[in-house]
């Protein structure tokens, strides 16, 4: 009988370091198979040619394989973005979106700076949007992957696989090519935390994308964001706020019960920047619930509360991506363009989030996994 797949990506140096010792060897191996895996990126044990023959094929029969992760079905906006539908062995899957020139979201946090020396012919700066579980138990009422409910929670091999193959799938040279990563795809970081801050320790240390080049995304899980301000290696912070009351937004993100708009400001407040470094507020403007300019005034009050300099915190708009079954409505451009200048002549840095592969259900807050669109060849 075949043995069970066991999988080498999300096994950090110390985990391979054990790994490679049960089979009688230096831990210089464990380096080799670690560089193999996260540097190079091999996708399968043939690639491992720095490993003799007879030890790769030690490891293929004990059934290590290097990941589960595999494109089910890709689809390819309009605009260049593509949506991935990366599955697992167990029959589960994600989303993870490739944008090759950015959403915009990343104005004013300085991973702009420097882009001219290295900036790639074949994209600007390209974006990965990663999913960190499948489904979402958080249950949003603008979002689509909320409708799937909570599947399970992704290994961190299973978090760095999507970004890997979709790396792969560009040919992208980390070294020279400028890739950001999002943690906003399907499911709540911060409820599945220590396989997501595992993944970001490998993605830095193995995969070698700078931390300054990822954000993490909450829906305000209060007391994880204490907790990531501890890490050594982590990524920038972004809190999905999306309402300028705690009446409005409990009804949005009905974990607002639990962690209101003080506990998150009270929260980001304690949470310390590096160099560079700001905080981002998320907003989805949904038309005739939280895009007045009264609720621009609220929004505003509470940016202030947080007594950070304007260039330590900005405001990322943007205008709801529609999807069926949600009973919302995108507000016109005139109404975002009239929030955000509201929200700038207060002096606070404000951005409008380009809509990025609305046309293949890409966009934030519609990966619920549709595919009855028509798919590119995989
Ligand atoms: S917006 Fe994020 S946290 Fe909220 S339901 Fe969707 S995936 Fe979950």
């Amino acid at each position: 009988m075949k043995p069970a797949a066991k999988y080498l990506l999300g096994l950090d140096i110390q985990e391979l370091t054990k790994l490679v010792e049960n089979y009688g060897q230096k831990p210089y191996r464990a380096r080799q198979l670690y560089e193999a895996i996260y540097k190079q990126r091999i996708a399968s044990l043939d690639e491992l040619t720095v490993f003799p023959k007879e030890l790769r094929e030690k490891f293929e029969q004990e059934g290590y394989t290097v990941t589960g992760a595999k494109v089910d079905q890709r689809f390819v906006s309009r605009d260049g973005t593509i949506r991935y539908l990366i599955g697992f062995p167990d029959g589960q899957s994600v989303e993870t979106v490739w944008m090759p020139d950015g959403d915009d979201g990343e104005a004013g946090d300085g991973t702009e700076a420097g882009e001219e020396e290295t900036a790639p012919t074949r994209f600007r700066r390209a974006t990965i949007c990663v999913s960190s579980q499948v489904g979402c138990a958080v249950n949003c009422k603008f979002c689509m992957t909320a409708l799937l409910g909570l599947k399970r929670n992704l290994a961190a091999g299973e978090i760095v696989g999507q970004i890997t193959t979709v790396l792969n799938d560009h040919n992208v040279d980390i070294a020279k090519e400028r890739v950001n990563i999002v943690f906003m795809g399907q499911g709540e970081p911060f409820n599945n935390y220590d396989n997501f801050i595992k993944a970001v320790r490998l993605l830095v240390q193995g995969v070698r994308i700078g931390e300054s080049r990822m954000t993490v995304s909450t829906s305000g899980i209060v007391p994880r964001i204490a907790d990531l301000s501890k890490e050594e290696i982590r990524p920038k912070l972004a809190l999905s706020l999306n309402a300028s009351n705690d009446a409005e937004r409990t009804k949005l993100i009905p974990i607002n019960k639990k962690w209101d708009i003080n506990a998150l400001v009270e929260a980001a407040k304690a949470f310390p920047l590096r160099r560079r470094e700001n905080i981002t507020f998320e907003y989805v403007l949904l038309e005739g619930e939280n895009d007045s300019l009264e609720n621009a005034k609220e929004v505003i009050d509470i940016v202030k509360s947080m007594g950070k300099p304007p260039d330590r915190v900005k405001l990322n708009l943007i205008a709801w991506n529609s999807g069926p079954e949600i009973p919302f409505h995108t507000p016109s451009d005139t109404r975002v363009h009239a929030f955000q200048n509201a929200i700038r002549a207060a002096g606070i840095p404000a951005y409008i989030r380009r809509p990025r592969g609305r046309d293949i259900y890409a966009a934030c807050g519609q990966l619920k996994k549709i595919v009855s669109i028509q798919p590119a060849a995989v």
